[in-house]
């Protein structure tokens, strides 16, 4: 299995995942003619994607995908809630590329495992996504609100997982939004911070999770610098340090393909 954040933050999120025959993208944030550039710079084909998953309906997640669908004939999955919310974004997509899955239900392309998992982000219905094949498994888990111990049930034992690290709370609480937008992303059903996804990926550690991608950052109120030391003193003062190895997927160019195998 081969994972590549093609783009992550509140500018425009996707992630492309490739195991077995299937290619998969989690989410199209950006124009098709930018995920289209984004895939071809890794040696992936837009014609040849399996599928696009979808993790909720806002703008940052979903822009290119009615364009991405229509052009390549790629069929779309959602849960039901997500699909009535983007109707209109998404009218040309044609009704047999139109697939609706069930969440939390493990449901399956090809021999490709997936489960859309309910995550507390405030849109209709949002999911993270795990995705295993053939004894590997990765995640996908941003706009995540927060982490409890179901998410981190959830996310045990994948290889891989790319978590959210929106924002530093002094810096959001300094900076310019609005109160209103202050209190929604520091809410339960925001985004999450910097702090909490290191305690998050502390327990992951000792769930099996040695290696993690940190995603989705603001571009006010973090900087990757922050997020990486934040995360990391997390992990030092757990005493785990360096054995866990973590990536910081970039706003608006592939990272890197991550190889699971
Ligand atoms: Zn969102
Ligand atoms: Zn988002």
């Amino acid at each position: 299995m081969r994972l590549c954040p093609l783009c992550s933050g509140s500018s425009g999120n996707s992630t492309y995942i490739e195991a077995g025959n299937v290619r998969l993208l989690i989410d199209a944030g950006l124009s098709c003619k930018r995920i289209t550039e984004l895939l071809r710079t890794i040696g992936a084909d837009p014609a040849q994607l399996s599928a696009i998953l979808v993790t909720h309906e806002h703008i940052d997640h979903i822009r290119g995908i009615n364009i991405l669908s229509k052009k390549y004939r790629i069929p779309v999955y959602a849960n039901a809630e997500c699909w009535q919310q983007m109707r209109g974004q998404l009218k040309d997509v044609t009704p047999g590329n139109v697939c609706v899955f069930e969440s939390d239900r493990v449901f399956y392309i090809d021999s490709v495992a997936i489960l859309p998992f309910s995550s507390y982000h405030d849109s209709v219905h949002a999911v993270g996504f795990t995705v295993a094949h053939k004894g590997h498994k990765a995640a996908v888990c941003t706009d995540i609100g927060h982490v409890d111990k179901r998410i981190i049930e959830l996310l045990s034992d994948c290889e891989l997982v790319l978590l959210e690290a929106n924002h530093d709370v002094d810096m959001l609480m300094a900076g310019s939004y609005p109160y209103l937008l202050k209190k929604r992303i520091l809410s339960g059903t925001g985004h999450l911070c910097n702090e909490d996804c290191g305690k998050a990926l502390v327990e992951l550690y000792h769930r099996g999770v040695k290696s993690a991608i940190l995603g989705h950052l603001s571009a006010e109120n973090n900087y990757p610098e922050l997020a990486l030391i934040t995360v990391h003193a997390a992990l030092e003062a757990a005493g785990i340090g360096d054995e866990m190895q973590i990536a910081l997927a970039k706003r608006d160019e592939p990272t890197g393909v991550f190889e699971l195998a």
